[in-house]
């Protein structure tokens, strides 16, 4: 009897020992607070573990990146910036790294960063102040931050030298939801972030492809979580995708404007509007607090290759293709076929398209596209386009 007392305890013992690290990992944000005193701006975080963040500085914008484990949000998103600090941003940045972006209004460096126990009614909190510095002092500080910014690999996705493993007679299709984790996108009329949205679109989309059993289908993300723009069509040529697909949703300040449109890259935009949505989207990194200065061409370079001109060649078919059967059951914009210079569109061996659903920042169109009944019509426009386009491809013997 004793024994099995014994055991019991042995059992339970181990049980709680296995379950500690696991618990550990799971890192809850439970608030978060601005406060400034005399030139110093303080920011406060209410967290349930101790933690040692990463730090550091990425310039034009000016912002202070803060890289904790990954965690959960429990915190009020709608609280007030204040002193040298405009507006902050949070997310998934990297499987294990959750992020949040200080947006600075001017200049500033970390005066000193430290961590505090739980004391009364407080838990565990990190306390970051910031002061005012000059450009100078501030690109100084850059600099020596630049160890702590994280090293993301996406070991998950095979090496573009592996060699080719597609099924029998399948296209292979990498879907790509825009945006995620400290990006959120655009927040439309009905409250809903681009980010959500296009999820769910591109799932859709998936889904319907799936059911045809001639695609294999990849998703960039299929969770709310960010990568860097090149890092989409990085794993699009991982894949070796025969077909790249970006899904977005629009917005402009003009609330009557609706309606899907399609883009392919070009240097020059067609036309206004297109120009201001490729700056837009192109921006996705700096919101993310991605270092830009690191950002090596591997794509600039070939952009003008012969191979790049043949995709986009087949981009362009597929544009087209899709446009037409998009507006069989999809509210459209006029000129819905476009062209901008859109880093997410600059794979030069894969054919790639971005999609613009239609503008949260119309009620009904956003209604549309964030409903059942609106993202299986866009799904099933993006299957008939994507049968349509490789049939002909077989005709070209490709
Ligand atoms: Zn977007």
């Amino acid at each position: 009897m004793l024994r099995l007392f014994n055991l019991i305890l042995l059992i339970v013992g181990t049980f709680m020992c296995a379950a500690a690290p696991s618990a550990a990992k799971d890192v809850q944000i439970d608030g978060l607070r601005f406060g400034v005193n005399g030139e110093t701006t303080r920011f406060v975080l209410d967290i349930s573990n101790e933690t040692e963040p990463g730090i550091f500085l990425l310039a034009d914008p000016y912002r202070v990146v803060i890289d904790l484990p990954e965690a959960n949000w429990h915190a009020n998103s709608a609280v007030q910036t204040t002193g040298l600090v405009e507006g902050y941003r949070h997310g998934l940045f990297a499987p294990g790294v959750y992020r949040i972006v200080l947006d600075l209004k001017e200049a500033a460096t970390v005066k000193t960063a430290f961590s505090l126990p739980p004391r009364g009614q407080y838990g565990h909190r990190f306390v970051l102040d910031l002061e005012p510095a000059t450009r100078s002092n501030f690109l100084a500080a850059v600099q020596s931050s630049k160890n702590e910014r994280p090293v993301v690999t996406s070991a998950s996705v095979p090496d573009v030298t592996a060699p080719r493993k597609r099924i029998a007679g399948k296209r292979i299709v990498v879907i790509d939801p825009g945006h995620g984790g400290p990006d959120p996108g655009n927040l439309g009329a009905i409250g809903v972030y681009e980010k959500v949205v296009v999820l769910e679109i591109a799932r859709a989309i998936r889904d319907e492809l799936n059911r045809t059993g001639r695609y294999e289908v990849h998703m960039t993300r299929d969770r709310d979580i960010f990568h860097p723009v090149r890092e989409r069509f990085r794993i699009a040529r991982r894949h070796r995708a025969d077909l790249f697909i970006s899904v977005h949703a629009d917005s402009i300040a003009n609330s009557k404007v609706s309606g899907a449109s399609v883009y392919n890259l070009s240097e020059t935009a067609s036309d206004k509007e297109a120009g201001r949505l490729a700056a837009r989207e192109n921006k996705s990194d700096v919101i993310a607090g991605v270092n830009l200065d690191e950002a090596d061409d591997d794509v600039s370079s070939i952009l003008i290759d012969l191979a790049q001109r043949e995709t986009m060649n087949f981009s362009a078919q597929y544009a087209n293709i899709l446009v037409q059967e998009l507006a069989r059951d999809v509210p459209m914009l006029g000129r819905s076929h476009r062209f901008a210079n859109l880093g997410v569109l600059k794979a030069p061996d894969v054919p790639s398209i971005l999609l613009e659903a239609g503008y949260l920042t119309n009620k009904t169109n956003a209604r549309f596209i964030n409903s059942d009944s609106g993202r299986k019509k866009i799904a099933q426009a993006v299957r008939r386009a994507t049968d349509r386009y490789f049939q002909q491809m077989v005709a070209l013997g490709r």
